[in-house]
């Protein structure tokens, strides 16, 4: 017989919920969220709904437990990114153990596996350690406006769990970022009188200097021991109007990643008091814009929630090390804003999260059904 999660990832598959960031054709969150709601209605579930934007709505499911007890939170995003030139992005197909779809693996596996987990739940509530919450989000793919207006509710909750794929081990850690442009003034001249001018271009490659030879080594002291160094890397340029004209701008974009125990705000804030400090004794006109920050993921290794996962994933067999990622997710937000103990926990790889042939394998689905029932009952305790 089909797996439950497996039936209900099939699903999941066929309604299309690209986060409308993506442009024309992009579905959002609404169908998907229409549709979980039923399921977990049906299940006996209690559903409410926070809206976030027009027609997109973050889900909240609750399961408590018959004695009162802490609160746990499974959470996952209903967004994806764009069908792209995937064949068949929405027809859920079979083949050699993987299940292939657009979201399947980012993140509509963790989603069925923790539905699925839920009506287990709540078929034997007296078996919970602890009440258990279920949250399906929009706008992970974009800004992750859910997570941040789901954290607004200020719901006591005491540890989430975060659907995303990795391969079924405990990420306690994952990096986060701290992303800026820099911007240098110079003057415009005719290029036949460069001298008139100020060549911001050429300004700007002393800038590109300074960052790699100067601040980015320096980086590598900054380490976290399941993640690696914090980094730098410079990712656009772009400059100059045409070939005789002395260019009066050229602008950049860093994208600065950041580990557990740095703030993305003061990491940017130190960055740009020093390229500052260092332009004026240059003589280079800068300005630092900030572009986006986010919180890298740190729950230490005795926290009750990790403990509680090593026990749920040693008692199915599955690894129960705790691993560091690059990539970032919500649970940084909930744990760097919300205060929240987090770990991402998911079936499937992140190397086929937004591929063309995006899969998940129908065997870590399954597998990760049980890890959340057995945490759910084992948290708490
Ligand atoms: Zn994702």
């Amino acid at each position: 017989m089909k797996h439950r999660a497996i039936a209900i990832l099939e699903e999941l598959i066929g309604i299309q919920s690209v986060n409308p960031h993506y442009g024309e054709g992009a579905a959002g969150e609404m169908a998907l969220s229409r549709h979980l709601e039923r399921l977990c209605r049906e299940a006996g579930l209690v559903v409410s709904r926070q809206q976030v934007f027009e027609e997109r709505d973050n889900l909240i499911v609750r399961l408590p437990a018959p004695r009162p007890g802490p609160l746990l939170m499974f959470e996952a995003h209903m967004d994806t990114v764009s069908l792209g030139a995937m064949p068949d992005p929405l027809t859920p197909i079979h083949r050699e153990g993987r299940l292939y779809g657009r979201g399947a693996c980012d993140t509509k596996g963790s989603l069925a596996a923790m539905l699925a987990a839920m009506e287990t739940l709540a078929l034997q509530p007296d078996t919970l350690g602890c009440d258990v919450m279920l949250c399906a989000t929009v706008d992970e793919e974009h800004a992750y406006r859910g997570p941040l207006k789901l954290l607004e509710l200020g719901l006591p909750i005491a540890a989430a769990v975060v659907g995303e794929p990795t391969n079924l081990r405990i990420v306690a850690a994952h990096k986060g970022c701290a992303r800026f442009a820099v911007h240098v003034r110079g003057k415009a001249a005719h290029s036949s009188v460069p001298h008139e001018g100020v060549n911001a271009i050429v300004h700007m490659s002393r800038v590109i200097r300074y960052l790699e030879e100067t601040v980015a080594p320096e980086l590598a002291d900054i380490r976290d021991p399941l993640c690696g160094p914090a980094t730098l890397s410079i990712g656009t340029i772009s400059g100059g109007r045409q070939i005789n004209i002395v260019p009066d701008r050229c602008s950049i974009e860093v994208d600065r990643r950041i580990v557990a125990g740095e703030h993305p705000g003061e990491a940017l804030a130190e960055l740009e008091a020093r390229l500052l400090a260092w332009s004026r004794t240059q003589g280079i006109d800068l300005s630092v814009e900030p572009l986006l920050l986010d919180w890298a993921l740190g729950t230490p290794e005795d926290d009750p929630l990790v403990s509680a996962a090593k026990r749920a994933a040693g008692g199915l067999g599955l690894p129960e090390g705790s691993r560091g990622e690059t990539y970032g997710s919500n649970a940084s937000k909930y744990q760097g804003i919300g205060g929240i103990p987090s770990i991402v926990y998911g079936p499937g790889s992140i190397a086929q999260a937004h591929a063309v042939d995006e899969w998940v394998p129908v065997a870590e689905v399954e597998a990760a059904t049980a890890f959340y029932v057995a945490l759910a009952r084992s948290f708490g305790r």
